[in-house]
């Protein structure tokens, strides 16, 4: 059987209260994604929490909360998920990316910093930048929100590999550097609710605007509405919103997670110290850390030593999958893709994207993985780079 690269870790508490919420009167729209959401706000040190259906639905209605539109532009890394950027062509938004500092993989402050010195110049700065916390390892935030001081930019954290990680010694997800953060519950992430997401600020106004976008742009509430309501039935949709809800059995379910995230995240600690030292003679490159963070570690990335090495990137990958090890690469270059293709990026204005892509491999990386199986991945690993 193939040792995956991700997985979800569900207990048996897990599992009850996702039955405790199926037994009760309300699946949806209950009292568990405001729980969930409290819960949330409360870990990270956030005023307000915002529960939807995934993280790219969080990305989505941040953006359009901050008022991205289609003479806009936002920036974010090419290193991420498709994701973090296409949140900004639903809104009609160009994109743009910043490429990744050679240590932590994350935007690279410096080409930030570059770039909007020379987007100041032709006049197109950006509206939104969204750093990504990759792997889990935080951005230099206090750099980019000083950055987005001088220059007018807002800031959404794309934290989907982060919750439960800390920078500065505070909880990600605090928004003390950011407009929004947005944590993403997909099953391969840290904590799961199946699909879902969550977007967190300390706006109260962005935060009922992300309340509204979620459900079609309605509300419910007599003090926002344009006349006073027509009857107690009434409601007033305000702007063209989206069913981006989270059901309560999910909400239930993350609740439940978020018990034990602390502890999820020790063991990935924990594991990656032992990939580490395990490591240590291959021809690899192991996943740096900041000595001021806490990374939540959702990927363990190496970096192939090619130099010297017989097999190709390629051949190595290939001969792990076959070994029944379940290595991925996070992540194709976006711009990269055909989609993105059309607005004619240059791979050269990318160097260190382009390095990246052309020797990471994600290691398998979960609570669950156990001493054996790591065992197993690292004979593996050892057999090819040999080849
Ligand atoms: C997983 C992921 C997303 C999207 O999350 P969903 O909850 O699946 O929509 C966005 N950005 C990054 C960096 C991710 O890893």
């Amino acid at each position: 059987m193939t040792i995956p690269y991700g997985r979800q870790d569900i207990s048996e508490a897990d599992i009850q209260a996702v039955v405790d919420v199926l037994r009760s009167e309300f699946l949806t729209q209950g009292p568990a994604v405001p729980a969930f959401e409290k819960a949330i706000a409360g870990y990270c040190g956030a005023q307000y929490a915002v529960a939807v259906n995934s993280a790219t639905s969080a990305l989505h209605i941040a953006c359009l909360a901050l008022g991205v539109g289609a003479s806009d532009w936002v920036w974010t890394s090419p290193i991420t998920f498709v994701a973090s950027a296409n949140c900004a062509r639903y809104c009609g938004a160009r994109v743009d990316f910043v490429d990744i500092d050679p240590l932590t993989y994350d935007l690279s402050v410096e080409r930030l910093a570059e770039k909007l010195a020379q987007a100041e110049q032709s006049g197109c700065l950006p509206k939104v930048v969204i750093p990504v916390h990759l792997c889990g390892q935080p951005c230099d935030m206090a750099d980019i929100r000083a950055l987005g001081q001088r220059y007018g930019f807002k800031i959404i954290e794309d934290a989907s590999h982060a919750i439960g990680g800390k920078y500065r010694g505070e909880p990600i997800g605090n928004s003390r550097y950011s407009d929004v953060t947005v944590f993403s519950f997909h099953p391969v992430k840290i904590i799961t609710t199946g699909e879902g997401g969550m977007a967190l600020t300390n706006d109260s106004e962005l935060a009922k605007r992300m309340v509204k976008l979620r459900s079609h742009g309605i509300t419910r509430d007599a003090a926002e509405m344009l006349h006073a309501p027509d009857g107690p039935w009434y409601y007033q949709q305000l702007e063209l919103g989206f069913n981006y809800r989270m059901t309560d059995f999910q909400a239930a379910l993350g609740l439940s997670q978020l018990q034990r995230l602390d502890q999820l995240i020790a063991t990935r600690h924990v594991l990656a110290g032992r990939y580490d030292k395990l490591l240590k003679d291959l021809p690899v490159t192991t996943p740096w850390q900041h000595a001021d963070s806490y990374s939540a570690v959702h990927l363990y990335v190496i970096r192939l030593q090619l130099d010297g090495m017989k097999g190709s990137h390629r051949e190595v990958f290939e001969c792990m999958r076959t070994a029944g090890i379940g290595v991925n690469l996070h992540y194709i270059p976006v711009y990269r893709q055909p989609y993105y293709a059309r607005f004619g990026f240059k791979s050269s204005d990318y160097p260190q994207a382009e390095n990246y892509y052309a020797e990471a491999i994600s290691l398998p990386m979960y609570s669950g993985l156990t001493e054996a199986q790591q065992d197993l991945v690292v004979a593996a690993l050892r057999l090819a780079t040999r080849a």
